[in-house]
């Protein structure tokens, strides 16, 4: 099949891949996850390939969670572009508090779309089924070129919903428990295969955080879990693919030091108490159905206020609170971190690095969360690894990276940069 020298997607410029270009995303994957896994030598490969490959580091979308992320990865472009900016918001025309995976929230096509329709082969392999709708939206499966499927229902991929059935039968492998590091080791042992038998022009494999909410960097726990990526990662290199490798978010301790009990500001009690019950709705974006690793706790929150409101002095007694980051308005935070503003409450605030923001204690069940609580949300986890398993040729020293930078460097020789890159 002919196909054109490039795609124009997003304001970017993609050449066409000559090689099976293969981008990683590890959930919650603070960067000192790989070094510290890298020093105790339990990641040779991963060690060996940067070391001829690029090590470099770059900024996630704030705020900082996973589908605002994974969509910024997939289109190339911030929220603002793509419309995603969080698992959970209010949304604008129901006042209902919805989760965010309907792709009718989706502003922009991704990457796998625009290649896709110009004649590439693609596979999306993701943990959580969540995400798989919002990053396969507008694949055509009755193409035969594409694939999009979650491991937590591999066992139920059809051609017509996936582009691919017998899942559990060509990786090998039963369909794991959707809290389990088996649920992601199920994507690579996935996308090991799938590079073997398809060779997808373009594929993407995007994990959950299951470990990394539970085990902190250089704990035997996360060593285990990167040590089996490492194993993947060199399979998928091996067989010819371009290796890239990055983060939707970090991952920080969020409690007490001495008793380890979660350290949490609830905003929800701080505006009534404030303003009256129920006057002002605090939502967090971070809540999705699967909370028993962190109960809904991240370091991020939107408020709606009241009509009327003088935002500017409620954002001075917001910034008086202890351990508080940053307040911002809606058009400041979605000016600052890109986003759409209409899917934006009228304050954004970000709680410092070892402190969560919650609702009210009673809306949070902790019941789940065996150890002391890690999680993300906030500027602190916002930088993450960005990994090539080949030299980065141009200097990108004074480039502020981007995860969702990723694609783009895999697929320019890691030579080129943009505008975008540039600014
Ligand atoms: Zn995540």
């Amino acid at each position: 099949m002919t196909h054109p020298n490039s795609i124009s997607l997003n304001g970017r410029d993609y050449p066409w891949p000559t090689a099976p270009v293969v981008v990683v995303c590890v959930d919650g994957s603070e960067p000192a996850y790989i070094e510290e896994a890298i020093k105790a030598g339990v990641m040779p490969f991963t060690a060996k390939m940067l070391a001829g490959g690029a090590d470099l580091r770059a900024d996630c979308v704030v705020p900082s969670f996973t589908n605002p992320n994974n969509l910024s990865i997939v289109t190339g472009a911030p929220p603002s572009v793509h419309g995603i900016c969080g698992n959970f918001i209010l949304d604008p025309d129901t006042g209902e508090e919805v989760m965010m995976n309907n792709p009718k929230y989706l502003t922009a096509d991704t990457i796998f779309k625009a290649f896709h329709d110009a004649g590439a082969t693609v596979a999306v392999v993701t943990a959580k089924d969540k995400l798989r709708n919002l990053l396969g939206h507008g694949l055509d499966f009755a193409s035969g070129r594409a694939i999009c499927f979650s491991s937590e229902i591999a066992d139920q991929a059809t051609m017509e919903s996936n582009g691919i059935d017998g899942v559990v039968e060509l990786v090998g492998k039963p369909v794991p428990s959707v809290y389990s590091a088996d649920l992601s080791e199920f994507i690579f042992a996935a996308g090991v295969k799938l590079l073997n038998t398809r060779r997808p022009d373009l594929m993407y494999l995007s994990t959950t955080d299951y470990v990394q909410h539970k085990h902190a960097p250089g704990s035997e726990g996360a060593n285990s879990f990167y040590a089996m990526m490492d194993g993947y990662w060199a399979q998928l290199v091996d067989m010819g693919a371009t290796l890239a490798i990055t983060a939707d978010h970090g991952m920080s301790a969020k409690h007490n030091t001495g008793d380890k009990q979660p350290k949490v500001i609830y905003l929800q009690e701080v505006f009534d108490d404030w303003m009256g019950e129920g006057a002002a709705r605090v939502i967090l974006p971070i809540t999705d159905p699967y909370v028993v690793h962190h109960g809904a706790l991240g370091g991020y929150a939107t408020v709606y206020l009241p009509d009327g409101s003088n935002v500017e002095e409620i954002c001075a007694q917001v910034m008086a609170l202890p351990n508080v980051e940053t307040c911002l308005s809606n058009a400041d935070a979605c000016a600052k971190f890109e986003l759409p503003n209409d899917k934006v409450g009228d304050l954004v605030i970000v709680s410092v690095k070892d402190t969560a923001l919650g609702t009210a204690p009673a809306r949070h069940d902790l019941t789940g969360l065996k150890e002391p609580l890690r999680s993300h949300g906030g500027i602190s986890e916002q930088t993450v690894p960005l990994l090539f398993s080949r030299p980065v040729t141009k200097s990108t020293a004074d480039l502020r990276l981007r995860n969702f930078d990723i694609f783009y460097m895999a697929m320019n020789d890691l030579a080129g940069t943009n505008e975008r890159i540039a600014s």
